[in-house]
């Protein structure tokens, strides 16, 4: 792990995931770190951010894996994406995947993000597994967690959304968010300025998701009160349970209301 350019804005990010990885328990003395990198300016700004020194995290050792959803025809992205990890002296493991257009065939393209994301994850797990590699990052920040949190509502029909550190199969993995407390756009301004090589999102439905209705919901709500955002951040924090309803909403009265199946969105559309 090298040292950086200490910048006020690195230094700021820097202090914020740590804080998130100690508050959660993210990280522990020897744990193989698994960091999916879609090429987006998170995901390159995450595995830049956890290759440098730790003041209060133990020691760890990361491999950066990506998943190509077959989007790019040209593979020139694959390319960009190999040439950065190479020079920069990353583990990786990359695939090329038809991940992308399976999920937008006719029998999946209702809800891409769904399926999408199940498919990946479970590929970064079975990499995982092959690697050794305890634990999973994901680049998912601040703003995911406020946006997961109204989707799990408006949609799923349940109050929950991304969690900081989770287990899975009974804790042999955990999956891990050490920007749970980093706002996008500061994320956005160290991938800028570090001058990494984002690559473009060429999912046919990266702009026209719900995650990107719902951002656009926020932006407006901004427009009269700045603090949106970070009052639904720190609600869930504040949980009244005495103030929700406990007794459960009775299914033999939902006829009416039902729509199609609900589903919960964890990971990011
Ligand atoms: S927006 Fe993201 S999660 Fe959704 S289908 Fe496209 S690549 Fe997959």
């Amino acid at each position: 792990m090298t040292d950086r350019k200490r910048t006020k804005l690195y230094l700021h990010l820097k202090k914020w995931l740590e804080k998130a990885a100690i508050d959660y328990d993210m990280i522990q003395e020897g744990d193989k770190v698994l960091v999916g990198v879609s090429g987006g300016f998170d995901s390159l700004a995450l595995l830049d951010l956890l290759n440098t020194s730790m003041i209060f995290l133990p020691s760890f050792s990361i491999m950066a894996v990506n998943i190509d959803p077959g989007f790019d025809e040209t593979h020139g992205d694959y390319d960009t994406l190999k040439n950065y990890f190479e020079g920069n002296g990353y583990d990786y493991v990359m695939e090329k995947t038809d991940i992308g257009i399976r999920t937008h065939s006719d029998w999946a393209k209702k809800n891409p993000c769904f399926l999408c994301s199940r498919l990946r994850r479970k590929r970064i797990v079975e990499i995982a597994e092959k690697h050794g590699c305890n634990k999973i990052v994901f680049a998912h920040h601040k703003d995911d967690i406020i946006e997961t949190l109204l989707l799990n509502i408006f949609y799923a029909r349940e109050i929950s959304t991304m969690m900081p550190n989770q287990s899975l199969f009974n804790g042999k993995f955990h999956i891990i968010r050490p920007f749970a407390y980093i706002r996008e756009d500061l994320i956005k301004k160290y991938a800028k300025e570090k001058n990494f090589p984002v690559i473009e999102n060429r999912c046919p439905t990266a702009k026209v998701s719900k995650r990107k209705y719902i951002k656009d919901i926020l932006d407006e709500l901004e427009k009269d009160n700045k603090n949106v955002r970070e009052n639904i951040f720190r609600s869930m924090s504040h949980v009244k349970l005495d103030y929700l309803l406990t007794s459960g909403y009775k299914k033999s009265n939902a006829h009416e209301y039902e729509q199609d199946e609900p589903f919960r969105f964890v990971e990011k559309g």
